[in-house]
């Protein structure tokens, strides 16, 4: 459900990163991630201290889309909107029908996340080209990203200062911003992102025809790190996760069912241990008096 990028270019500009390229590739080592220095790539890049290549892989959304809602057809209900969560300790009620347990994966839109987050409406525009150009991601710091999506000819253009449309502690203002993204604002974006484009690919306006917005919403935790990792919050039966980045799936999912062992492992208050009634049994016959 992922295509390998045929050529993944991390580019460190030369006036506008916060880091050098030496910096750079000293980080990129320590992390363990296999890359290779190159001198040029197959777009034309300008201003740039270094650049590097290193493997990444694009997703294949239809086709994911597509497996799982084919492989996963008896089991799962897609569009339903849940109008009712009753929870006790035993179980949970989601719109009448009873379950274990309950996974929140909205990150925040329905039940609230166990950290201080805000919302972030954000806005990446699409482009049209020919296909095989490389990603670029231009680093670190406010800078910009090119990176061809699972359609061989389309591209998406994201940018650091330019992609978020504001901060909100309320999902409900958040989603009215991202509702109410006009032409005049998708115009105004369109034209940022492209100047900044420019510093570093003089040929963009000529390789890159616009195609159209996207509009989301990020979740994220309140503070300066820039922290992506996963969440995973547990009240009784419920848990909400907030996920970070795609591959922290793998995280939630341990998390949660090391939670569901943990639950397992506790024993009721209202049902004897194998060692209390062992104990009581002994008690009884020795004619000692038990709770
Ligand atoms: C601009 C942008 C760029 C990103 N780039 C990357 C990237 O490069 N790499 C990466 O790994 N991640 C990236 N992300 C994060 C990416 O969104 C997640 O990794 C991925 O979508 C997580 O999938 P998910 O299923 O956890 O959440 P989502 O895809 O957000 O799914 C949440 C689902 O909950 C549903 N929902 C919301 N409210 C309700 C409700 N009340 N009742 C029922 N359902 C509801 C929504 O309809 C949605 O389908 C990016 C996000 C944005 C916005």
């Amino acid at each position: 459900m992922s295509l390998p990028v045929g050529e993944n270019i991390y580019a460190v500009p030369r006036q506008t990163s916060l880091i050098d390229y030496d910096t750079y590739k000293l980080i990129m080592t320590a992390t363990g991630i296999p890359y290779k220095s190159i001198e040029t790539c197959s777009m034309d890049l300008r201003n740039i201290d270094g650049m590097m290549k290193a493997d990444e892989r694009v997703i294949l959304i239809e086709k994911a889309r597509h497996y799982f809602s084919t492989h996963l057809r008896q089991v799962l209900s897609l569009g339903v909107k849940i109008k009712s969560v009753d929870h006790t300790n035993h179980s949970v009620t989601v719109n009448g029908e009873k379950f274990d347990y309950m996974i929140d994966a909205t990150w925040g839109h329905f039940s609230p996340i166990q950290i201080e987050t805000f919302f972030e409406p954000t806005l990446l525009l699409y482009f049209e080209a020919e296909e095989g150009l490389p990603a670029v991601t231009f680093v670190d710091g406010p800078l910009y990203s090119i990176y061809p999506t699972e359609e061989k000819t389309i591209y998406t253009l994201s940018s650091v200062p330019h992609t978020p449309l504001g901060r909100y502690r309320s999902i409900d203002e958040a989603r009215s911003v991202r509702d109410n993204a006009d032409k005049s604002l998708i115009e105004m974006k369109l034209d940022l992102m492209t100047q900044q484009a420019l510093e570093n690919v003089p040929n963009f306006r000529d390789q890159y025809k616009f195609l159209g917005p996207q509009l989301s919403i990020k979740t994220k935790p309140v503070g300066n790190s820039d922290d992506r990792s996963c969440y995973v919050g547990k009240s009784g039966r419920i848990f909400t996760v907030m996920s970070g980045k795609i591959d922290t799936i793998f995280f939630a999912t341990e998390r949660i069912l090391s939670m569901i062992e943990a639950d397992h492992g506790d024993v009721p208050r209202d049902v004897p241990s194998s060692l209390l009634t062992t104990i009581r049994a002994k008690a009884t016959e020795i004619g000692i008096s038990v709770r």
